[in-house]
C-alpha cells in the first residue's frame, strides 16, 4: 500500500521538425527535447521558428513541418471528439491489423469513460530518423492525451504516448506505425502514466458510484459491481474524516478512480511501467498536472490500482473488512495527493504519508485487531535481530530489514499519538503542512510546537507502553 508519483515531462514544443537524410543507422539519438541548431545528419532536429520561415529543404533532406504533424493530430483529435472511428484510425498504418485493432479498442474504451475533458495534443519530436532504403524516414513523436475525469482530477493531467511516425516521401502523409509510452525522465516508472487500462484492455467496464469510478476488464465487470459499494463506503468515510478535520479552504477530489488489475505484473503496469516487481495490494499513483500553476508543478489527481488477485477480492464476504480498509487507505493518499507540488513531489516522509493513510483507514481499531501487532510487538520488545532504537522510520530504511509492516504500524501509532495529544484537526494540519512543502521536522515545530527530539522520545515511550 504505497503512494507513488508518475513524474511528468516538461513539454517542449518544437516549432519545426527537420529530418535530414543521411547514412542508414548512423548517428546518435536525436536532440532529446532540446531546441537547437541542425545537428548530425541522422537526427530529427528541433529548431525554433525563424523570422524568415522554416529552413529550406535541401536535396539531401526533406522537412516534416510541425504544421503537417499538428494538422494530422488535430484531425485525429477531431475524429475522437466526434466519435468517428474511421477518422480516428486514419493516422495509423492501415496495413497493420494488430495496431488497428489495438487502437480501435482504445477508441471504444475512451468513449466509455466519464471525462470532463479529453483531447490529443502534439508535444515534441525526437529520436533517430532512419533512411534504410533511401526513400522513407521514420522518427518518434510525442502526443499526449490531456484529460480530466469528472470529480477525480482537480487539474488536467496528461498521458504521454510516443508515436513512431513514418513518411514515405516528401509528399506522403505521416503515418503512425507504432504506439508506446514516452520514456520518463525520473521516478520509479519507465514511462509517464502509460499504459492506461484503456490502452491495455480489449474492453473496459466502468462502474460509477457517487464518489468512485471503478474500472475493470469487461470480463471482470461483476467483480467491479461487487466491490464498487465498498469503495463508495470507504470514499464517503474518508471524505467525512476530511470534512471534520480538514482545511475547508483546500479543495480535494470528490471522486476516486479505482482500477482492478489482475496479478502482480499488471499491478506494476497500469499508469506506469514499474522498474521493480509490484508486490503491493494497492497503490495510489499521483498524476502530475499537465501545466504548472504559479510556477510550480502540482499533482492533478490520482489513480488507485489494486491487485484483484489478492484473496479478499475473490471472497468479498470473507475479506470485506480488508478490502474496505485497502480502499480507505489508498483513497486517503488520493485525497491529499493534489497538494503535492514542487519540492514536496516524491520527497515526502513515508512515516507521515503512510501514518496518515493508516490512521484514516483503521483508527478506532484495537491493537489486537491488527494482524501486524505480534511482529511489531516482538520488534519493539527487542526480540528481533535488529534492536528497536526509538527512531521514527525513515525513507532510506523503510523497505530494508524486513520491517515494512512494522514501519507502517509504528507510523500509524505516531499519527495516533499526535491525534490523541493534540486532536485530529492538529494531526491533519501537521500532515497538510508537510504536503505543502515544510519538512516533517519544521511542521512538528510550527504546527504542534514540539521539536523533533522531544517528539521522537515521546513517541518511543508511547510505542513501548503500547506493546509492553
Ligand atoms: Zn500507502
Amino acid at each position: 500500500m504505497s503512494a507513488s508519483l508518475a513524474v511528468g515531462l516538461v513539454a517542449v514544443l518544437a516549432l519545426v521538425f527537420v529530418v535530414m537524410r543521411g547514412q542508414p543507422d548512423a548517428g546518435g539519438p536525436g536532440n532529446a527535447g532540446g531546441v537547437g541548431a541542425i545537428g548530425s545528419p541522422d537526427s530529427v532536429v528541433l529548431t525554433e521558428e525563424r523570422p524568415g520561415g522554416p529552413p529550406e529543404s535541401t536535396p539531401d533532406s526533406f522537412q516534416v513541418a510541425e504544421d503537417e504533424l499538428r494538422r494530422a493530430v488535430e484531425a485525429h483529435n477531431r475524429a475522437f471528439q466526434a466519435g468517428d472511428l474511421g477518422g480516428y484510425l486514419k493516422i495509423f498504418d492501415q496495413g497493420d491489423a494488430e495496431l488497428l485493432e489495438q487502437q480501435t479498442n482504445t477508441f471504444d474504451n475512451l468513449r466509455k469513460l466519464p471525462f470532463e475533458e479529453a483531447a490529443f495534443e502534439v508535444q515534441q519530436g525526437e529520436g533517430l530518423a532512419k533512411d534504410a532504403f533511401g526513400n522513407w524516414i521514420s522518427f518518434s513523436f510525442d502526443v499526449t492525451l490531456e484529460h480530466r475525469f469528472d470529480g477525480v482530477d482537480l487539474r488536467p493531467v496528461a498521458e504521454w504516448y510516443r508515436w513512431t511516425v513514418a513518411k514515405a516521401g516528401e509528399n506522403a502523409p505521416p503515418t503512425v506505425t507504432a504506439v508506446t509510452g514516452t520514456p520518463a525522465t525520473s521516478g520509479d516508472s519507465e514511462t509517464d502514466s502509460y499504459p492506461a487500462p484503456w490502452d491495455s484492455w480489449p474492453d473496459i467496464s466502468v462502474v460509477t458510484t457517487e464518489h468512485t469510478v471503478v474500472l475493470t476488464r469487461s470480463a471482470q465487470a461483476d467483480m467491479g459491481a461487487r466491490v464498487a459499494p465498498l469503495a463508495e463506503q470507504a470514499a464517503v468515510a474518508d471524505l467525512d474524516f476530511w470534512a471534520r478535520n480538514g482545511d475547508t479552504g483546500t479543495p480535494v477530489p470528490a471522486r476516486y478512480m479505482i482500477v482492478l488489475a489482475k496479478g502482480e505484473d499488471e499491478q506494476g503496469n497500469l499508469f506506469r511501467r514499474s522498474k521493480r516487481q509490484a508486490t503491493e495490494a494497492g497503490i495510489s499513483i499521483s498524476m502530475l498536472s499537465s501545466s504548472p500553476e504559479e510556477g510550480s508543478w502540482y499533482v492533478g489527481g490520482s489513480r488507485i490500482v489494486t491487485n484483484s488477485n489478492a484473496w479478499y477480492f475473490g471472497d468479498v464476504d470473507g475479506g470485506v473488512d480488508e478490502l474496505r480498509e485497502l480502499f480507505h487507505h489508498e483513497i486517503a493518499h488520493s485525497l491529499l495527493a493534489p497538494l503535492e507540488h514542487g519540492a514536496s513531489l516524491s520527497s515526502l516522509d513515508k512515516w507521515v504519508v503512510e501514518g496518515f493513510a493508516e490512521y484514516v483507514a483503521t483508527h478506532g481499531q484495537s491493537l489486537d485487531e491488527d494482524g501486524q501487532t505480534p511482529e511489531t510487538r516482538a520488534y519493539v520488545r527487542g526480540e528481533r535481530d535488529r534492536p528497536f532504537e526509538g527512531r521514527i522510520p525513515d525513507n532510506a530504511s523503510w523497505d530494508l530489514h524486513g520491517l515494512v509492516g512494522v514501519n507502517y504500524q509504528l507510523s500509524h501509532l505516531a499519527m495516533q499519538m499526535i491525534a490523541e495529544r493534540y486532536g485530529e484537526q492538529k494531526a491533519v494540519a501537521f500532515v497538510l503542512a508537510h504536503y505543502r512543502g515544510k519538512t516533517a521536522d519544521a511542521a512538528l515545530t510550527e504546527v504542534l510546537g514540539i521539536g523533533r527530539e522531544d517528539f521522537e522520545r515521546q513517541w518511543a515511550e508511547y510505542v513501548r507502553a503500547k506493546f509492553a
